[in-house]
């Protein structure tokens, strides 16, 4: 399958065209950015690992069932996905209080939450992708009510696997962020699943994992990326 065009390029990726019009490639770069992209940095070999873990992700979620967008895995840092129409929601699902969520609702980072909760986000650059409801959603008309129960399903379906997976490798879930699109009318999960769009800690120790590491100058971010890879890839792992 042959790169043509260049279609997007983003703040971590670079989608081509490719020669069939249902597909596209992804490419996986270390540049990382935080803050709406005022904050701008690499993470060495971020790439390599996202597109690895990325991998073992969308396979092992297609194995329970779950549709994806992806198709395989083409080098390192390149994934062949089917081609979306993303739709402009962001969706973000929370076992744990972190991040703006802590902030938000004045807990402790840490605090369990007594139920999963799931958010959506209006992904727009310009206005900082504020949070919005399934009213709003209906109301701007920006998904259909019956696309917005499909994404609720997968991503409350993607949170249990997930969880399911990680947990014998002793990292907790804490939270995550999916976008979906349509493919022929089909909903599917999109994007990356990766320490950039989650949040992982591990389970003993509460070390942060993730991109949290770059964002608040923690350091050692790509020693985290490359021990969460060590723990996806190793069966039944149990930590260090
Ligand atoms: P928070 O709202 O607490 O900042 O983020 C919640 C979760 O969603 C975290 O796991 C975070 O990594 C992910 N997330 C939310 N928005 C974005 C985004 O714009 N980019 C990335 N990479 N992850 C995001």
């Amino acid at each position: 399958m042959d790169k043509t065009n260049r279609l997007y390029e983003g703040k971590a990726k670079i989608v081509y065209e490719t020669t069939d019009p249902d597909l596209l490639i992804v490419e996986y770069k270390d540049s990382a950015t935080a803050f709406d992209g005022k904050k701008k940095g690499i993470i060495e070999n971020k790439g390599v690992y996202n597109n690895r873990m990325s991998t073992i992700f969308f396979e092992y979620l297609e194995g329970r069932g779950l549709k994806t967008h992806y198709v395989k895995t083409l080098s390192d840092r390149e994934m062949l996905v089917k081609r979306l129409k993303i739709l402009p929601i962001e969706v973000v699902v929370r076992n744990i209080a972190a991040g703006s969520l802590a902030k938000r609702l004045g807990l402790e980072e840490g605090t369990p939450l007594r139920s999963t909760v799931l958010e959506f986000y209006y992904k727009s650059d310009a206005l900082g992708d504020p949070m919005i409801n399934e009213d709003h959603i209906r109301a701007v008309g920006l998904a259909e009510p019956e696309q917005v129960r499909e994404v609720e399903r997968q991503a409350l379906a993607i949170n249990g696997y997930l969880g399911e997976f990680l947990a014998p490798r002793n990292v907790d879930l804490i939270d995550f962020k999916l976008e979906f699109g349509t493919h022929h009318g089909q909903v599917l999960l999109g994007d990356e699943i990766s320490p950039d769009t989650c949040r992982f800690w591990d389970r003993t120790t509460k070390e942060k994992l993730d991109k949290d590491r770059f964002r608040r100058d923690l350091g050692g971010a790509e020693e985290a990326y490359q021990e969460v890879l060590r723990r996806v890839t190793t069966i039944g792992a149990g930590g260090r």
